[in-house]
């Protein structure tokens, strides 16, 4: 049904006239290649034809702007706002960090679309903490003190930070993109889980970090010491942007794994991940380690979780959703 609201003059019909929004594809040549991008259009819907509303353009040349990056793989202006926020820099002196010309960056801001070098070092610079320290290092006469001292220790304190191994990060990253609200708590119970299946489907584990038995369940000290202060809203907090392209070094597998975990364990609130890790025999035993206290800070042994997990996956199948959630139910389901 047509939206009353939509209607504006049609040069065609020569009266005013209804119209829908409509997604269209155009071609256009930037820098002598051809492109094609998806733009929202007017469509009469008497003639049929194209209408030129008001703001429509604007509309459009944001469309044609964030395809064309992505198309290209250019940073966004929102990248580098990040960027400026995760290492404590102004534009100019950002600017010169990166061994651009002092406006450089200031024109980006505004608008300017970079070239594919000068994007890819932003890039660069926005997912290595180590490779902005050596840009500074190399530019550091260029800066002054203060600017220089504040990018290097907040560079120092990121690297400190991600220090985690790449599958870890990798995997991070990936359940972030698969689940849409992740508490501190989850995450680390999501991670817990990852490991297991995936030491019970391919015989070892996915990341080599070790976790611990808390009173809540599982904790990998290093994702708790990644993730200190996170707002964890990835829109909101701007070291977020330290994660992209993380997951570009897991496998198939790897990935099947995660989203075996999210698809399943991922549709359980905290709680009830608490009841199914406090049920399983590493927790448990860790337990009684304990004299059957709370145990704290007890590592909770690879060996351990995999040989737990692969006589899950004898009884359930685990390679498989249904298997999963057989097993979950089972679990949910006893006494505790
Ligand atoms: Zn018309």
């Amino acid at each position: 049904m047509a939206d009353h609201n939509h209607i504006d003059f049609c040069t065609v019909c020569r009266k005013n006239t209804v119209y829908t929004l409509q997604k269209v594809d155009i071609i256009r040549n930037i820098r002598s290649s051809a492109y094609t991008f998806t733009i929202t259009a007017a469509v009469c819907t008497e003639c049929g034809e194209t209408m030129s509303i008001p703001g429509l353009i604007d509309t459009n040349v944001q469309e044609i702007d964030a395809q064309y990056r992505e198309a290209e793989g250019l940073v966004s202006v929102r990248d580098i706002e990040n960027l400026m926020q995760i290492y404590q820099i102004g534009k100019a002196p950002l600017s010169l960090a990166l061994g651009f010309g002092e406006i450089t960056i200031t024109r980006y801001l505004e608008g300017q679309i970079p070239s594919k070098a000068y994007s890819d070092v932003i890039r660069s610079a926005l997912t290595s903490p180590a490779f902005m320290k050596r840009m500074l290092e190399e530019n550091r006469d260029k800066l002054t003190d203060a600017a220089y001292r504040k990018a290097v220790a907040s560079a120092e304190g990121l690297e400190e930070r991600f220090s985690v191994s790449a599958k870890m990060l990798g995997t991070v990253s990936y359940l972030f993109g698969r689940l849409e609200e992740l508490t501190p708590l989850t995450l680390q119970t999501l991670l817990y889980f990852v490991q297991g299946v995936h030491s019970a489907l391919y015989g070892r584990p996915l990341f080599p970090e070790d976790c611990s038995a808390w009173i809540r369940g599982p904790v990998f000290p290093a994702v708790h010491k990644l993730f200190r202060d996170f707002t964890f809203d990835p829109a909101d907090d701007a070291r977020f942007a330290l994660l992209d392209g993380a997951e570009a070094v897991l496998t198939d597998g790897e990935k099947r794994v995660i989203s075996l975990v999210t698809d399943t364990f991922g549709l359980y609130g905290g709680k009830a991940l608490e009841k199914i890790t406090h049920g399983e025999s590493p927790w448990t035993e860790a337990r009684s380690g304990y004299g059957g206290g709370i145990p704290s800070g007890e590592i909770l042994q690879k060996e351990r979780i995999m040989a737990y997990y692969q006589a899950v996956n004898r009884q359930y199948g685990i390679d498989t959703e249904a298997g999963l959630q057989n097993y979950i139910r089972d679990m949910l389901g006893k006494a505790s």
